[in-house]
């Protein structure tokens, strides 16, 4: 039970890795508040965790849309009186030549993966602060760190979210908030396997990334929900500003 008494407010909480994290924030105590754009999803994650006896309740919000975030973020602290741990998790992937993409494009990836981030941070630390304690965990990847082709605006929007994690860890730690991201590898979620889809042989395309990762397997949603809890906990307590990378292996060489 490391998220005793807990509040934790997660993005992107209706598939992946957001839901296992959702899932596993409960199992050890926390109430979660499950955010997703998509409303169903939401709500499942919410029955999920209430069929095995956590607290949950779902939100529909946009990440991209400040009001939408700020909103969210007032209603738990009116709900439940504090916000101890928010994960930016929701994320969109687009793959495609920089050359070819449009701004349009560029944009969408952007409001979603990065300017969702900075809207959580904004409105959840300075409750944090008030606090004096909190955990933020960002979901970046490991292609914030190395590069993959097709991937120039995802990697753009993932570095971005290292850079910022860094720099509000620093501004922050202080006041005794933690603010960490994640780095997953390929995980096996919708997202990824929407991106083997992409492929004339998506058997074939999985085998290959397969084939990249040390490890030998995919990792699942449960293996990123456990660097989570870690960087949500008062195990991380004096862990700040880091980039875990958990990725099978895949970027050691
Ligand atoms: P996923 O299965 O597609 O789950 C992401 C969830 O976020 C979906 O329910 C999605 O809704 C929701 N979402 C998308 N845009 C949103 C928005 N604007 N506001 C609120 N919710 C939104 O993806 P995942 O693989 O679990 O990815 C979770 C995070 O991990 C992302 O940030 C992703 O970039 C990162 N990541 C994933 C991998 C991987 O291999 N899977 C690797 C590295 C990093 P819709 O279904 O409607 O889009």
């Amino acid at each position: 039970m490391r998220l005793k008494g807990k509040v934790s407010l997660i993005t992107g909480a209706g598939s992946g890795i957001g839901r296992a994290t959702a899932l596993l924030f409960a199992r050890e105590g926390a109430l979660v508040v499950a955010a997703d754009r998509d409303a169903q999803q939401a709500e499942k994650t919410q029955k999920l965790i209430e069929q095995e006896g956590g607290q949950c309740e779902a939100k529909c919000i946009d990440v991209s849309q400040e009001e939408q975030v700020a909103a969210v973020i007032a209603t738990v602290v009116k709900t439940w009186g504090q916000l101890d741990v928010l994960c930016n998790n929701a994320g969109i992937s687009l793959l495609k030549p920089v050359t070819t993409t449009t701004e349009a494009e560029w944009d969408k990836v952007f409001n979603v993966n990065l300017k969702g981030v900075f809207f959580g941070c904004k409105h959840a630390i300075p409750q944090m602060a008030k606090q004096g304690n909190g955990a933020i965990v960002n979901t970046a990847s490991e292609l914030a760190i190395v590069a993959q082709p097709l991937y120039g605006a995802y990697c753009a929007t993932k570095a971005g979210v290292l850079a910022l994690t860094r720099v509000l860890a620093l501004e922050w730690a202080a006041k005794g908030i933690q603010i960490n991201a994640v780095c997953p590898g390929p995980i096996a979620t919708p997202m990824l396997q929407a991106e083997f889809d992409l492929a004339d042989d998506p058997i074939n395309e999985e085998k290959l990334a397969i084939k990249s990762i040390p490890a030998g397997r995919l990792g699942t949603p449960e293996d990123i929900a456990k660097v989570a809890l870690f960087l949500a906990s008062e195990d991380a307590q004096f862990v700040h500003g880091a980039a875990i990378v958990a990725d099978g292996g895949k970027t050691i060489f």
